[in-house]
């Protein structure tokens, strides 16, 4: 295959690209703090100066970058990777993003006569490293088919949902569930813990019973241990809650549960804890409210 750019070495982005590394792709990778592509280089990976560079050199460009902020500024800022996009090449985003967003990318891309595709993953730092994500994808289906090695290698299953913004707002709705069922979950911790239950046997209970799934077994069990490194920073959570929040507005649908965690989540970051993990809500939940 041909060899792929890389654009952002965040806690995903990284794994990511490692892996890609690991299953004998060439890789160039750029990152906005460039010291963070040190350990790539000593894994093989070229640098690019920039995403236009990037682009320049590589066929297919990937981008995980942190929120539209980001996915915009990598795209039209000097150095862009619009600079460098054309015919024969391309863009694949897989940051969460909205909609809105990724069209803009996508537009811009098309215009210059390039390929573009919306990408955000299901799946957290160990899954990015063991090539266990799904990828939830949407645009240019020829692109999709032409970079199916490389999801493969970074997934064990991809979506392809169809037309730009399907993909993009599939994520936010996923993402929705798992930013409510954290705040229940931690809300339901505390509650435990301080009206003298043990945490331990809640997630025993809840491990054995219909309430089981993935998230609470591997969260819990760290949360009760007030262990909150970073897997998904909070911040993010906190990002993708009010997003989701905002396509329940376009669409009429009230979303009641996520308004509240989201609730939650704009606490926490208040609290200093954006740069934690998202489990690190749970904190918020522990803090008694002074009695009035
Ligand atoms: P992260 O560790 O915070 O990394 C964010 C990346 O974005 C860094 O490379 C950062 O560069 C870059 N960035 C931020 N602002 C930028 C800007 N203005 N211009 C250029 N680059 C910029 O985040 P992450 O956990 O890897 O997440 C990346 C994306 O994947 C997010 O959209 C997140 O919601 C999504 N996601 C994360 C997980 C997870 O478990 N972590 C799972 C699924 C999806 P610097 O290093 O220079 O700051």
């Amino acid at each position: 295959m041909e060899e792929i750019g890389f654009l952002g070495m965040g806690i995903m982005g990284k794994a990511m690209a490692m892996n890609l590394l690991r299953n004998g792709f060439k890789v160039t990778v750029w990152n906005r703090t460039l010291s963070k592509c040190d350990e790539l280089k000593e894994h093989g990976a070229s640098v690019g100066e920039s995403p236009a560079a990037v682009v320049k050199k590589c066929k297919y460009t990937f981008a995980m970058l942190s929120d539209p902020h980001a996915a915009l500024s990598v795209v039209f800022d000097k150095h862009g990777v619009l600079e460098e996009i054309c015919s024969g090449k391309g863009y694949i985003d897989m940051s969460t993003i909205d909609a809105e967003t990724s069209s803009k990318v996508s537009k811009a891309v098309a215009e210059k006569g390039g390929a573009y595709l919306e990408a955000p993953v299901s799946g957290g730092k160990k899954a990015a490293a063991d090539g266990q994500l799904i990828s939830i994808v949407a645009g240019n289906k020829g692109l999709y088919e032409d970079i199916l090695p490389a999801f493969d290698v970074l997934g064990k299953k991809s979506f392809f949902l169809g037309e730009v913004g399907e993909g993009a707002r599939m994520k936010l709705v996923v993402n929705m569930i798992m930013g409510s069922m954290m705040g229940a979950f931690s809300e339901a911790l505390a509650l435990a813990d301080k009206s003298g239950l043990s945490p331990q046997t809640l997630l025993d209970i809840v491990d054995l019973s219909a309430l089981g799934n993935h998230l609470f077994s591997y969260k819990g069990p760290t949360m009760i241990q007030n262990d909150y490194s970073t897997a998904f920073p909070l911040k993010h959570q906190l990002k993708d809650m009010r997003m989701a929040l905002a396509l329940g507005d376009e669409n009429d649908v009230s979303t009641p549960i996520a308004a509240a965690a989201n609730e939650a989540y704009n606490k926490a970051v208040d609290s200093g804890l954006g740069d934690l993990d998202f489990s690190a809500v749970h904190v918020i939940f522990k803090v008694t409210e002074p009695s009035t």
